[in-house]
């Protein structure tokens, strides 16, 4: 999922545990993967599949995954993807990082032992591998977070892009955390040192919906690199670092607070998923004035589908265009981009025609 592999690799170095590096995810994955799915299961589910064939392929005798107790589909995630893989006669060993209290921290603590035993080195070195992953999913969150805001200033377009191709292909190929680190401060530099015209007001889009498929590039055909390249700023607060934090913050009740806040008037009860998240952020972007937002979600993703009914309210109430985009493994892309094109254009005509932004 987007840059998560980057950190988990490093984990697993620093752990000096063996693993197989999942391919980019790519055509042959979905359909892989969509091939031995239930047809009417999310996006996600399919590609998820389509990781583990490839990697079991590869000799991969482990899948870790983190689980939930739903309410949405996810909560069937594990169970269902252990069956299928059994059904299809593999020998993998399923294990599921659940934070349902059904499962209890004993059954937690046993699932990380089960990890962690598979490690010789020591736990000092074991806790400094976690804190590298970290610092690195940290890294690359904030690396992409700000080339996709300042694309929409770049004095010459299609340098925040380059570099952000750039090292993701550097991290694909580094052997180490210290070297991922080193690549990573490296281009924290670059892009900063990207000269900016100030005199530039680019369109400024949020990007909100469903988790997996905001994060991934490969499941909304690339948006947020699309939109680069129209020279608009994008924005989005769902990122691995924003759910380790809030996952981190749930017990005490503490994530997430001002996004809930905002979502509290229009959805006042949790409904799985990240719906919650996806209603308040559309209420936030509406009161900084960002021009619009683009919401993503699988077909029939069920939170989602409820954040879409809210969606025209808070259009209505905050005066924010809203686009929504579904994505399957059958969208095709000429259409989901002039759909992106006709809305980018609505939004330079409602910023040449206030009357129309009324
Ligand atoms: S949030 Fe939506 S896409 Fe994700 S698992 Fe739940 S139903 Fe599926």
């Amino acid at each position: 999922m987007g840059n998560v592999a980057f950190a988990a690799r490093a984990l697993c170095q620093g752990l000096e545990i063996p693993y197989v590096m999942p391919e980019k995810n790519n055509k042959g994955t979905l359909v892989t993967g969509a091939y031995y799915s239930p047809e009417e299961i999310c996006l996600p589910f399919k590609i998820m599949m389509g990781n583990f064939l490839e990697c079991i392929e590869r000799g991969a005798d482990t899948i870790l995954f983190v689980g939930s107790c739903g309410p949405c589909r996810f909560g069937e995630y594990s169970e269902l993807m252990m069956k299928i893989l059994r059904k299809m006669e593999h020998d993998i060993d399923f294990i599921v990082f659940d934070m349902s209290p059904e499962i209890g921290i004993g059954e937690i603590r046993r699932r990380l032992g089960k990890v962690l035993e598979r490690s010789p080195v020591s736990l000092a070195r074991k806790l400094s591998a976690v804190k590298k992953a970290m610092k690195i999913q940290y890294l690359c969150d904030r690396l992409d977070r700000a080339a996709y805001l300042k694309a929409g200033y770049e004095a010459r377009k299609g340098g925040c892009k380059r570099l952000l191709n750039e090292y993701k292909a550097r991290l694909y190929e580094c052997q180490s955390p210290e070297e991922a680190l080193n690549i990573l401060k490296l281009y924290v530099k670059k892009l900063a040192s990207i000269e900016i015209d100030k005199s530039k007001k680019p369109i400024k889009i949020a990007i909100i919906g469903e988790i997996y498929t905001v994060i991934e590039p490969f499941s909304n055909l690339n948006i947020e690199e699309k939109l680069m390249d129209y020279g608009v700023s994008s924005e989005r607060m769902l990122t691995p670092s924003w759910w380790v934090k809030d996952t981190a913050l749930k017990p005490l009740k503490l994530n997430s607070l001002r996004v809930s806040r905002a979502a509290a008037k229009y959805l006042p009860y949790p409904v799985g998923g990240h719906c919650k998240e996806c209603v308040g952020e559309a209420y936030l972007a509406g009161k900084k004035a960002m021009d619009g937002a683009i919401q993503i979600l699988p077909m029939g993703c069920m939170p989602e589908i409820i954040a879409k009914s809210i969606l025209p309210t808070i259009q209505k109430d905050t005066n924010l265009p809203v686009l929504t985009l579904i994505v399957d493994e059958v969208t095709g892309e000429a259409g989901f981009i002039t759909r992106v094109e006709a809305f980018l254009d609505m939004l330079s005509s409602r910023r040449k025609k206030p009357d129309m932004a009324s």
